[in-house]
């Protein structure tokens, strides 16, 4: 039996579905570090992942929950915006996949919340950087304020990419109340 997977579940899925060997990972958004756990519970050997955030908490959170998992060697955490991505890659490195969950640190006053502008940075540097077949995962939470016009904006990005050379995907639900997130898949042919 198929039961539909929420958007986060479904982010997962995406992530089991490209190679998971010899590959550069990339967690854009690391927050509370689950995610980031997901990832090293699944690579394989030869990968690595480089998680980010701008909020020492986030990345603290993020080391300990690792930590915990006895999972910490396979993760550089990094107090640093996503923007910033290219600054920890080599210049012949190429990405397998990033994802992205896009809002504010659950349990937190919301006052840090990613932003359009260092957001479609960041896509814009992946979308040079990706390997073939490789996957940038977008998590949209945009019930916040700025989170509509964050996500219509990256949407407005995404949704421009020339087909021949990118295939991009919405996953959302259409009959849930309060802004149910949406996942976007942007696979490079
Ligand atoms: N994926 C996380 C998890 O599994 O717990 C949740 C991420 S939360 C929705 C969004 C995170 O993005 C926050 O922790 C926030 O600090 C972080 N953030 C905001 N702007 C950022 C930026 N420019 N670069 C990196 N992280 C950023």
């Amino acid at each position: 039996m198929l039961i539909l997977k929420n958007a986060q579940q479904f982010s997962h899925e995406m992530i089991l579905s490209v190679n998971l060997e010899d590959g550069i990972f990339i967690d854009a958004t690391a927050g509370n570090g689950h995610d980031t756990l997901f990832l090293a519970q699944h690579i394989e050997k030869g990968s690595k992942i480089l998680a980010f955030d701008i909020q020492e908490q986030a990345i603290l959170q993020t080391r300990h929950l690792l930590q915990n998992n006895d999972l910490e060697e396979k993760v550089t955490c990094i107090l640093d915006s996503h923007a910033q991505i290219s600054n920890y890659l080599d210049e012949k490195d190429f990405v397998r996949l990033a994802i992205f969950n896009l809002g504010y640190l659950p349990k937190t006053d919301k006052s840090v919340v990613t932003r359009a502008s260092s957001t479609l940075e960041a896509i814009q540097i992946l979308l040079d950087r990706l390997e073939k077949k490789g996957k940038i995962i977008i998590v949209s939470y945009y019930g916040h304020d700025g989170g509509l016009d964050e996500k219509n904006s990256v949407e407005g990005l995404i949704s421009t990419l020339p087909q021949k050379e990118w295939s991009v995907l919405k996953y959302q639900f259409i009959n849930q109340i309060n802004c149910p997130p949406i996942c976007y898949v942007i696979e490079k042919k």
